[in-house]
């Protein structure tokens, strides 16, 4: 049928004069998922150079083909538009590929014991970092101390990270380099963590890690473009065509410039440096989303508070399994003054604002802050972002929505915190935890990632997790706080459309529709299909960044 129908093509070709040119490439017996409300389904795109030109049937995208085309045949499975992760810490990610990986350790004695293995392999003044470790994993949950890691490292300096982030471990020796004793003061927004006695036990909090970090020698060009590469081919394993790398050091966007000189970029990335260094983009006149389409910059990235897991989220009422505390608002939020002035600076300088904000009041709070923003400067089309909006105050909803604030979320997370969280903050205030079916309702745009390396990168993990809400441990079968699951297609459009729009990039990227960036994948199965449960575990067979195979399984490593 289809070589009558390619013959019919030939004929007729000559016999008319061409409609437009042939494809460079044709993705054909595909079940496409657009993403497109105009054209929702289709069986084949034709791509010319690195855009898409047509989405149709088989047959109506065969006329695209030419001599030249090259064809892929998906065999019937599932073609969507490339995931976009709206928050990754990218370097951070390549990093962690290549460290000590502490993410499952049973307890102390194998946490000591994988420590003193890299030790042994580690070279002379060169720091141990990374580890993501998980003390809730351990029974019964207790935070390491320097005591378990001195033994197996009496010359290595440690300085390994809670896998949130918002505190690490340090074994006596780092403590010494980074001058900490039992006299250091807490500096603002942070803990040094203390035994009885009053020693410091190596576990510092939020800002308090700063005071290892800064006495940490930098991270070499080097290293930075190592692990680039190892985050790039990892990305594009997952299917993961763009990226945009939260609270990048300028270092990595060197890095990252120089891969796309070269041509290597295979995933497109927007980096958004911390807010405290706006004046650098503002001098040079970079507004948001400025750059190509492999590279942009244009966002700044601030916290307004920590984690719930290291209980630094701020909140209005305190937490249950820690009553004499709510949190801490950041070092960035004191004073408060500090914070909009650098807002304000940045939006008069055409900056995109992205503030990791988690408990409810430091949500309320940055609320607050856009409000002062927009009634000092009018309104217009800024796409403010709160990264992680994990915990919002019911009252809060509303605001959220018509500020037009996007809700950039990782529904991992959800499922992660969803084993303890209930613990922590009581059962009124998970009602509105990761609330996506709210937020959704409400006209809020939800824009999709992981935070990796805080989570997996896998976009597969991330849409099973915001349908099902099936915690980790197995214990919400049906979900964690059901009403706040959502329906596949729109946790699929959020970690596509909704991640493009949060760049302002939706008219390039993020559906597949004629005229954007070829940057799609095709899935071994198809999750429409699937039985929900099933949907973490689909791999991705190809994926495409504009027009070039830059994974297939297979051919892949
Ligand atoms: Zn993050």
């Amino acid at each position: 049928m289809r070589k009558v129908l390619a013959v019919f093509l030939l004929v007729s070709g000559f016999a008319f004069a061409q409609p437009h040119p042939t494809a460079d490439l044709i993705v054909t017996n595909a079940k496409v998922y657009t993403v497109d409300k105009n054209q929702p389904r289709a069986e084949a795109v034709a791509v010319i150079a690195d855009r898409i030109v047509a989405v149709g049937s088989t047959a109506e995208i065969d006329a695209w083909r030419g001599s030249d085309t090259k064809v892929i045949d998906a065999g019937g499975k599932l073609l969507l538009p490339g995931f976009n992760d709206s928050h990754v810490h990218f370097i951070d990610g390549g990093l962690q590929l290549d460290s000590v990986d502490l993410r499952n350790t049973s307890g102390p004695d194998d946490f000591a014991r994988k420590i003193g293995e890299r030790a042994k392999i580690t070279a002379k003044g060169e720091w141990i970092t990374g580890g993501d470790w998980d003390e809730e994993k351990w029974t019964p949950p207790q935070l390491p101390t320097r005591q378990v890691i001195d033994a197996v490292t009496p010359n290595t300096p440690v300085f390994v990270n809670r896998y949130d982030g918002h505190e690490s471990l340090a074994n006596s020796v780092a403590l010494k380099l980074a001058g900490i004793t039992s006299q250091t003061k807490s500096p603002a927004g942070g803990e040094i963590v203390r035994d009885k006695q009053g020693q410091p036990t190596g576990v510092l909090k939020d800002a308090a890690q700063e005071l290892v970090f800064s006495k940490m020698p930098p991270l070499s060009h080097e290293r930075r473009l190592r692990a680039a590469k190892r985050a790039l081919a990892h990305a594009a394993r997952l299917g993961v065509t763009s990226v945009q790398a939260m609270s990048a050091d300028y270092d990595d966007i060197r890095v990252y410039s120089e891969l796309s000189e070269r041509g290597e970029l295979t995933t497109r990335i927007y980096a958004a440096p911390m807010l405290a260094t706006w004046k650098t983009e503002e001098q040079v006149g970079i507004r948001r989303a400025w750059g190509s389409p492999y590279l942009r910059v244009g966002a700044m990235k601030a916290f307004a508070d920590g984690s719930l897991g290291s209980t630094t989220a701020y909140f209005f009422q305190p937490y249950n399994d820690a009553p004499n505390t709510r949190g801490l608002l950041s070092e960035e939020m004191q004073p408060l003054s500090k914070m909009r002035d650098r807002m304000m600076g940045a939006d008069s300088a055409g900056l995109q604002l992205c503030i990791h904000a988690i408990g409810d009041q430091a949500i309320s709070t940055v609320l607050d802050l856009f409000t002062d923003v927009e009634k000092a400067h009018g309104a217009s089309d800024r796409r403010w972002r709160i990264e992680h909006a994990q915990h919002i105050a019911p009252k809060d909803f509303d605001r959220f929505a018509s500020l037009n604030v996007i809700a950039s979320m990782q529904p991992y997370h959800a499922i992660d915190d969803g084993r303890w969280a209930e613990r922590r903050i009581g059962p009124e205030r998970i009602k509105t935890t990761y609330a996506f079916r709210t937020l959704l309702d409400k006209g809020v745009r939800l824009a999709f990632g992981t935070d990796w390396s805080v989570a997996p990168l896998d976009p597969m993990k991330g849409l099973y997790a915001a349908v099902t809400r099936a915690t980790l441990d197995g214990k919400n079968p049906n979900g964690w706080v059901p009403e706040q699951k959502i329906k596949l297609p729109e946790a699929v459009e959020a970690y596509t459309m909704g991640s493009a729009y949060a760049e302002f990039q939706e008219k390039e990227k993020g559906s597949i529709t004629p005229g954007k960036l070829a940057d799609m994948v095709l899935l071994s199965d198809d999750i429409f299909q699937l039985d929900p449960r099933k949907i973490g575990d689909v791999q991705v067979d190809l994926t495409m960044v504009g027009g070039k195979v830059v994974w297939s399984r297979g051919a892949g490593d």
